[in-house]
């Protein structure tokens, strides 16, 4: 008997954590912290699986969402293997390190005891690491059988793996976040052949109608097109992004403009963990699917904007500055930097990628010029004074993609996570419509589903 269950990540983005119990071998898929929840709230619902079976836990990628939490399980349940991908490996070493700062921020010691710097480097150590289409086998101590593990390219981020767990009568395949369609380095997804029993699919773009997400190129003419109008007017430009995924893609992007004259030429800002990760995506471009494998991120003349101290010299000179968080974060740069630019006529914020509803970054986004925004409750109103676009530079599949890889995989149930409500909804209906013959399930945290 095969029972899934969902701890985190379901009915919701963030804490992506789910639970298998394949005949006496307990696997789980993901280990990801909510970035808007606070404190034991933040993590997934490890109580629900006390008296389980718990042997392995796959990582399907290296972002927070699903990859934060590993500390916090790991010490819950130290004998516990992890697995993931070689490049998930490189750069969870240098994201949970980034995220202990963060936990002493979000997370209370007396609730949870934070962890160090050395109990990192030890878990690390721990992790195991597998290529992308190479089969491995695992059971755990009370497993019946066999099951056999593949990762395939997920298209997403640097080593973003979809999982295909295959047992004697069952294959199921977990989506982890999937993207379809290549972005500037990475290319889109490769997905298992031949039919699938059970598909647990994300749906982060769910209730996001497919033309609001342009084609890449497309966007990227758009955006040189504003982004010229901003630096030639003599103003900066901010665009907040994640440091893993949208950073590297965004400074290619931009690069590539730049070097075609399509982008007027202005001072790049990035920096601090970014800088680690475009190393660790450089080292790894012959091993895996980039559009061009020659491509280095190092190539690119960048300045390193935690070495600037006084703000204002952004606007001295016409720049575009790459900041973390994507979601802005109250407290991270992207975040702290917004609040000089919306003082700025001239200047403008460019957002380019998915924005939760309750993040700050939502409310960046959605602010004109003129207007006033307000980020917390209780917070008092700023005036907008910088001009703010949205794009759209996706990493993650359009909903007529998702509803390509419920068609291409056939299967008989899918378990939809990691998506809104709306989303979820969307999904579900779609499937049901279009598909004849499958189970359609909206993952709920605590409920199981027996496969
Ligand atoms: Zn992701
Ligand atoms: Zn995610």
């Amino acid at each position: 008997m095969i029972i899934f269950l969902p701890l985190g990540g379901a009915g919701e983005i963030g804490a992506s954590c789910f639970y298998l119990n394949i005949s006496g071998t307990g696997i789980i898929l993901d280990c990801g912290m909510h970035p808007q929840k606070k404190g034991l709230e933040a993590l997934p619902k490890f109580d629900f699986i006390e008296d389980q079976p718990i042997d392995y836990v796959l990582i399907s990628h290296a972002h927070q969402d699903h990859l934060s939490a590993l500390p916090f399980l790991v010490k819950r349940h130290p004998y516990i293997k992890i697995v993931t991908t070689p490049q998930t490996r490189a750069l969870a070493e240098l994201t949970l390190h980034d995220s202990i700062s963060i936990w002493k921020e979000q997370l209370n010691e007396e609730e949870i005891k934070i962890y160090s710097h050395e109990e990192i480097d030890l878990l690390i150590q721990s992790i195991e690491y597998k290529a992308y289409n190479e089969g491995f086998f695992i059971k755990g101590y009370n497993g019946n059988e066999e099951i056999k593990i593949t990762f395939y390219d997920a298209g997403h981020v640097l080593g973003s793996a979809g999982i295909l767990i295959e047992l004697n009568d069952q294959r199921i395949f977990y989506t982890g976040d999937i993207n379809l369609t290549s972005q500037a380095l990475i290319k889109g997804a490769d997905l298992p052949l031949g039919k699938i029993d059970t598909l647990i699919i994300e749906s982060t773009y769910g209730a996001t109608i497919s033309t609001l997400i342009p084609k890449w190129t497309d966007e990227a003419k758009r955006f040189s097109a504003e982004a010229s109008k901003i630096l030639n007017n003599g103003g900066s430009i901010l665009i907040p992004a994640f440091s893993l995924g949208k950073t590297q893609e965004m400074l290619k992007t931009i690069w590539k403009l730049m070097e075609r004259k399509e982008l007027t030429q202005a001072a790049i800002y990035s920096g601090g963990i970014s800088t680690k990760i475009n190393r660790v995506y450089d080292y790894n471009r012959y091993v895996v699917n980039m559009t061009d494998n020659d491509f280095e991120l190092a190539s690119i003349p960048k300045k390193n904007l935690y070495e600037v101290d006084d703000p204002t010299k952004f606007f001295k000179e016409p720049c575009i500055v790459i900041a973390s968080s994507g979601m802005m974060i109250e407290g991270t740069a992207s975040y702290r930097l917004a609040l000089k630019w919306i003082k700025q006529t001239g200047s403008a914020i460019f957002t380019v990628g998915y924005m939760e509803e309750s993040t700050p970054g939502y409310k960046f986004a959605n602010a004109i010029k003129g207007g006033k925004i307000r980020l917390s409750e209780y917070g008092k109103e700023e005036e907008v004074k910088c001009s703010i676009k949205k794009f759209r530079f996706p990493s993650h599949s359009k909903r007529e993609e998702l509803l390509e890889i419920v068609k291409r995989l056939k299967p008989d149930k899918a378990i939809i996570v990691h998506g809104n409500l709306p989303a979820i909804d969307w999904m579900g209906n779609s499937i049901l419509k279009e598909l004849k013959n499958i189970k359609v399930h909206a993952a709920e945290i605590g409920k199981e589903i027996v496969i």
